[in-house]
């Protein structure tokens, strides 16, 4: 099967790295097509996966737009859609694995007469999108695609609940490589050399910084922390928050924490950062869709405490391979950060149990084969979609 996936990120956000897990086993008859230029084109490249940035500027709309900022917009559409209608022609299907990706598919898959599968990666609430957003993409996803694949049941409900039609969506988790999670002993303890770690209890953050992520809810959870608790903040604003990073430096600032929260910006070596960290926290104050970091951590055999929300509570079991808090509750998180510094024995056994399940539940192979497995039962080639 021959799939023109389309993504309309230059940077690699959550979205945008399962897309190279899904796209890698199609890499020698499809196509990856961007809207922007940027690290993720070179990511891809390097992963082996052909890609082609369709557009010269990025799209004006946002996920708060109104209906009069996203019609402004749709000159700006037009020779986009064109470029990707002309290429979906060599190809069987449209993979769209992002908002504005939909759009433009849903548009592309009626002129190209070619199928649409829309991966969802988000929640569509009033929290993360406009109601024009979601009405476009609940209006587009209902009447051209074939297949709603949502990250998580959380994502799904929340499609079914905005008006989505419940008989095209199935939940696929994202998958993983375990062997990237296992890094080797002696890299660890050199990344803590390096960091001027030793001897620390360290909470991790990987994340982009953006408010909604909620780095302020662990840097005053530290404060209430024992001393030797200290904080790696990994993760860059990838969406212009620059702002917030202000306010984060501040309050370590503001609250004395300069030697015990380290900024690392946007890295590409997780499973070893994580695999240096006693706890990986993680603090979204909005329902996360998914929460890849939170799998990430359990593979990393590394206690989690996550924000009880969303996809975060298909992930963990609290007190069984991982600790769930109120989202926004610093206390609640010290409480646990400090269980843990106390408690070593109980939240390794907890770090094992996570790294069991998952490994069990969240394997890339299982998790391609399902996707592959879906994407046969569309009956392409058979003629039933597009006669
Ligand atoms: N990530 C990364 N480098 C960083 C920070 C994060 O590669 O400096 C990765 C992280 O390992 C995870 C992804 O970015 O795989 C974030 O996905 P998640 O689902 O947690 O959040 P999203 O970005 O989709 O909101």
């Amino acid at each position: 099967m021959k799939i023109f996936f389309l993504d309309q990120s230059g940077t690699p956000g959550g979205a945008e790295l399962c897309l190279i897990d899904i796209a890698k086993p199609y890499s020698d008859r499809s196509l990856v097509g961007l809207f922007i230029d940027g690290p993720f084109k070179n990511l891809l490249q390097q992963n082996h996966i052909p890609v082609e940035v369709l557009a010269n500027q990025p799209i004006q709309v946002r996920k708060e737009s109104s209906l009069l900022q996203a019609l402004g917009s749709l000159k700006q559409l037009i020779p986009l859609i064109i470029k990707v209608v002309k290429i979906a022609r060599d190809y069987d299907l449209i993979y769209a694995n992002t908002q504005k990706a939909l759009v433009i598919g849903a548009i592309a898959s009626f002129f190209a007469r070619r199928p649409l599968v829309y991966h969802l990666h988000d929640i569509l609430s009033k929290e993360h999108f406009s109601a024009t957003n979601r009405r476009i993409a609940i209006t587009l996803a209902n009447r051209f695609a074939s297949l709603v694949i949502a990250n998580s049941q959380a994502s799904q409900t929340a499609f079914i609940e905005a008006g989505g039609h419940s008989e095209i969506t199935t939940v696929v988790y994202n998958g993983f490589d375990q062997k990237i999670y296992q890094p080797c002993d002696s890299d660890i303890s050199q990344l803590r050399q390096n960091l001027g770690l030793e001897g620390k209890f360290l909470v991790g953050h990987f994340s982009r910084l953006a408010p909604w992520k909620g780095q302020h809810i662990l840097i005053t959870a530290l404060a209430k922390c024992p001393p030797e608790v200290t904080a790696i903040l990994v993760g860059d604003a990838l969406f212009g928050e620059q702002d917030y990073v202000q306010q984060l430096h501040q309050q370590v600032a503001a609250l004395g924490l300069e030697n015990r929260v380290k900024f690392l910006g946007f890295r590409s070596d997780i499973p070893q950062l994580m695999a240096a960290c006693n706890l990986v926290a993680h603090t979204s104050t909005s329902p996360e869709p998914f929460g890849r970091v939170i799998v990430e951590a359990m593979l990393c055999g590394k206690p989690v405490v996550a924000a009880k929300a969303g996809g975060a509570t298909e992930l963990v079991e609290n007190g069984v391979n991982g600790f769930l808090v109120t989202p926004g509750e610093p206390q609640e998180l010290a409480q646990v950060i400090t269980s843990c510094v106390l408690e070593t024995e109980k939240s390794q056994v907890i770090a094992n149990n996570a790294r069991i399940s998952a490994s069990q539940r969240f394997d890339v192979t299982t998790i391609n084969q399902q996707i592959s497995q879906l994407l046969g039962e569309l009956g392409i080639g058979n003629g039933v979609l597009f006669e």
